[in-house]
Parts: structure tokens; sequence; C-alpha cells
């Protein structure tokens, strides 16, 4: 699929989940999030059919993202029905790396191929303080855990607020690098602000070459991060629903009510 652009269209962002298990200050409003009704959620099926239509208009690439895609309930039968579709050729999930101990096995059997796992800090208190709720201990062994299974391209995922130099990316970077790890730093971005930057070490935020559309776990697909437009599989007709999105994508991005647990980063 190409857009009005000229641009490839191969890759799908699928949010299987708007739950989460973390409350990120960057991502999740203090005051809780509105949850989607369990009946809006697509289902497992209607989940394969979005990734079967969309790797018959070309895509090739998909990530599973959230919330956080490792809660929910079933979900290593999902990765495992959506990997068996043919055409894709690289298979990957974004994750708090949280429940990576447990999953992180299963994963690689049922067909995941790459890791990216967020980390922002390695210091205990400041990750409790970032994401509200959370244990840095339990992030640590969900990496060990993808190690000693054998996943081999594991990045992470590092938000900053201004630069690479700051003390918390230097130490995520030297963690990186002591365990073979690569590191993407992302500014941290405001929809509503429009703020939005390129992800450092990675293909992120770089309008021109943009690849992607993202599809909500209550089946929207939006043309981009940054705009308000959607299409709803559910009213239009999967086909009908993913080819909209690709004609409207934006040149560049402006601003959104979009937040990122609801469609993943
Ligand atoms: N829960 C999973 C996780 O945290 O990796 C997957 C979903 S999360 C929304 C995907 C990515 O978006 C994470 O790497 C997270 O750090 C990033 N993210 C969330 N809010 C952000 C913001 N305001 N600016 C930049 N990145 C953000
Ligand atoms: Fe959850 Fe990921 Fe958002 Fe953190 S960034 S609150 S882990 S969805």
């Amino acid at each position: 699929m190409y857009d009005r652009f000229n641009r490839r269209i191969h890759y799908l962002r699928l949010s299987v989940t708007d739950l989460c298990n973390l409350r990120c200050q960057y991502c999740m409003p203090a005051e809780g999030i509105q949850l989607l009704h369990h009946g809006d959620i697509l289902t497992f099926e209607e989940m394969v059919d979005v990734v079967r239509e969309a790797v018959g208009l070309g895509v090739d690439k998909v990530r599973l993202t959230g919330g956080e895609p490792l809660v929910r309930r079933g979900i290593i039968d999902l990765v495992r029905m959506i990997g068996e579709v043919p055409g894709i050729t690289d298979y990957a999930m974004t994750t708090n790396g949280t429940l990576l101990t447990e999953y992180a096995a299963p994963l690689k059997q049922a067909g995941i191929q790459r890791l990216n796992i967020s980390l922002d800090t390695l210091d205990a208190e400041r990750y409790e303080t970032v994401t509200r709720v959370g244990q840095i201990s339990e992030v640590l062994a969900g990496i060990d855990a993808a190690l000693r299974v054998g996943f081999e391209q594991i990045k992470l995922n590092c938000v900053i607020q201004m630069s690479p130099d700051e003390p918390d990316a230097l130490a995520v970077a030297a963690f990186g690098r002591a365990q073979g790890l690569d590191v993407r730093f992302i500014r941290q971005m405001d929809t509503l602000q429009g703020e939005f930057w390129q992800v450092l070490g990675g293909t992120g935020g770089q309008c021109v070459s943009c690849n992607r559309l993202r599809v909500s776990s209550d089946g929207k697909v939006y043309p981009c991060l940054f705009s308000d437009r959607v299409f709803d599989i559910r009213t239009l007709g999967i086909r009908e629903a993913l080819c909209g999105a690709v004609a409207y994508k934006p040149e560049s991005g402006k601003t959104s009510q979009n937040r990122f647990y609801h469609l993943g980063g």
C-alpha cells in the first residue's frame, strides 16, 4: 500500500488491550483512565482477521503493543494465532517487561521474534516514581529471562525529558552496553500539544519515512498518532478501514487527543 505521499505502508502496530499494570506518569493521567468496555475490545478472531487483511494489502511487519500486551488474558494464544498468518516477516512486541519472567519463553515459542522493553531509569526509587506503582526488580528479571530464552534483538525504549545525556538515560545506556542491548531514546511527547520528536536510534517520529498504521484494541485504525481521524473496523469493515486510514495519512503529524496507553506508542 502507498499513501498520497508515496510512502509504502507495511507496518501494523496493533494494541491488544488498553489495560496496564503500571501507571507511567507521561502515559496515563494521574486520575486514572476511562477503560474501554469489554464488548468493545476486538476478539482474538477479529484481531487475526485484521492482521490477515493487512498482510493481504502489503503489511509484512507486525508489532503487538498495549496498554501492556502481556496483561491481556490468553495473550500467548493470540500471539500464536497472529504469528500463523502467512506473510509476516517481522513480528515484534513492545512491553514494559514486568511480566517477562513468566512470559518470555512462551512468547518465543509462540513466534515473537523481537522485543522492545521499556526502561527509563535504573534507579529503583525513580522507577517507582515514574511508573507510580512499578518495581524495577521485575523488569530486570524480565530482561534477564528474555535473554536466557534466546531473544536476540532486544531493544530498550527509554523515555527522556530533553537529552540522552541525562543521568537516567546515561545509566540505561551503560546497562544496555553491558547487556549487549540496543537502546532507543524517545523524548517525552505530548499529543495534545503536538510535541513529537524523532526516536534517537530508531525510525519513529520521522514523518517523511513513516510506514505505519495503528489499530487500537477497540478496532479503530489511526492514520497517525498525531491525528484525530479514525476509521472504525466494526462499522466500515476491515479493508475499508485500513485503506481509508492509509488514504488519510497526513504528510506530518499535528495535534490529537490520542493517548499513548490507548495506541501503544
Ligand atoms: N506497556 C508497554 C510499554 O510500556 O512498553 C507498551 C505500550 S507503551 C504506551 C509503548 C511505549 O510508549 C513505551 O516505550 C512508553 O515508554 C512510550 N510512551 C508512553 N507515553 C509516552 C510519551 N508521552 N512520550 C513518549 N513515549 C511514550
Ligand atoms: Fe503502561 Fe506502557 Fe503506558 Fe507505562 S508506558 S503506563 S507500561 S502502557
